[in-house]
C-alpha cells in the first residue's frame, strides 16, 4: 500500500525521493577472519538470533538530502496534511 511522504528536514518535497530497500541477510561468521560460515534465510535462524527489526526502507529526500527511516518521512506526511 503506497504511503505519501513529506521530507521532515525541508518541508516541501513530496515528490522526489530516493528508496533504498533494506534486505537483510543472515550471517554466521567466523570470528578470526570474518568470514561467512553460513548464510541463513530469516526462517532458519536459531531462537538465539535476533531477527532484523530495523526499518525496511530508508528515504532519501530529491531536494535537500536527509536520509533516514521510511516511518520518518510517512508521520511528517501524516502530520502535515497538504492544504485543499
Ligand atoms: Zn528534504
Amino acid at each position: 500500500m503506497a504511503t505519501p511522504y513529506l521530507c521532515p528536514a525541508c518541508r516541501t518535497n513530496r515528490t522526489k525521493f530516493a528508496v533504498i530497500e533494506q534486505v537483510p541477510q543472515y550471517v554466521k561468521l567466523d570470528p578470526d577472519t570474518g568470514n561467512t560460515v553460513e548464510l541463513l534465510d530469516a526462517a532458519s535462524i536459531d531462537p538465539l538470533h535476533i531477527p532484523y527489526k530495523g526499518s525496511l526502507r530508508r528515504v532519501q529526500c530529491g531536494v535537500c538530502g536527509l536520509l533516514d527511516d521510511e516511518q520518518t518521512f510517512a508521520a511528517t506526511a501524516r502530520n502535515h496534511p497538504r492544504g485543499r
